[in-house]
């Protein structure tokens, strides 16, 4: 990955970790990470939990705080939800945006995802835009198709000053949760075709600058070969984001990768 982006790994907690278990996880994480800056690093656990990252994380300038999700009302009669000023009062600067469980679970769909990104970009946070097919769609051989879709959709309207904010994470949804990852050159060739609609969305200058990440399944054991790919510029993880030595592994990975391509 050339070295106009800086490489960034991302933990995805989900429904996992009470306040002080996160608590806990975060100082392990610090122990970890140490001093390196070359690498981005964030957190994203669940609502409960920010509140304490972030007095944790005061200070700690090489580690950011992210959420998982948000609504794209300012405010209102949306129960149970939270909004991007919200999340702003929590030093928060990354949320999750569009991941295959919200997408599934909850029904989103890409103009919903794509409000969301446009009012998190409003408010100053970095949205983590995620896309990915299923295996059926990879099957039936409409996975570029399918992504491409959700790229073009959930970034429409993003004012170009603005995109270089953006984060996006091919997260193949057959690999999420299932041990079960896309080889570096299966991933390549879908990071490769967001770069290329990121060229003709923002031009490429600003396309050059936006991180494309890879999520489903990364682990210490395979994190090299998947970083070392052109277009893949860091990790979105689940599974190993809960344990601070693997999360903290992926980071020396990234590092490497990042020493590497210097
Ligand atoms: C995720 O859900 O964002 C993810 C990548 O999960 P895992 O690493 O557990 O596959």
């Amino acid at each position: 990955m050339a070295q106009v982006r800086k490489y960034l790994i991302a933990g995805n907690w989900k429904m996992n970790k009470t306040a002080s278990d996160g608590a806990d996880l975060i100082k392990g994480i610090i122990q970890e990470v140490g001093e390196q800056t070359e690498v981005g690093v964030a957190v994203c656990p669940p609502f409960t939990g920010l509140e304490t990252a972030a007095e944790i994380l005061e200070g700690v300038n090489n580690i950011s705080l992210g959420a998982q999700n948000m609504h794209p009302e300012p405010e209102g009669a949306y129960t149970g939800e939270i909004s991007a000023a919200m999340l702003r009062t929590l030093y928060v600067s990354f949320v999750i945006l569009g991941h295959s469980e919200r997408r599934e679970y909850f029904g989103e769909s890409d103009a919903f995802i794509n409000q969301k990104v446009l009012a998190a970009l409003e408010s100053n946070l970095k949205p983590i835009l995620c896309v990915g097919e299923t295996l059926e769609q990879r099957e039936d051989g409409h996975t570029l198709s399918v992504v491409s879709r959700q790229v073009n959709e959930g970034l429409k309207d993003v004012p170009k000053d603005k995109a270089d904010q953006v984060v996006i994470a091919y997260e193949p949804i057959w690999a999420i949760g299932t041990g079960k990852t896309a080889t570096p050159e299966m991933a390549q060739e879908v990071h490769g075709e967001i770069r290329s609609i990121l060229v003709q969305l923002f031009g490429e200058a600003t396309a050059k600058k936006i991180r494309i990440l890879y999520g489903g399944s990364m682990k210490p054991a395979n994190a090299d070969e998947l970083l070392a790919m052109k277009d893949i510029d860091g990790g979105l993880i689940g599974g190993a984001s809960l344990d601070a030595k693997s999360f903290g592994k992926l980071v020396s990975s990234a590092l490497a990768a990042s020493r590497a391509t210097a």
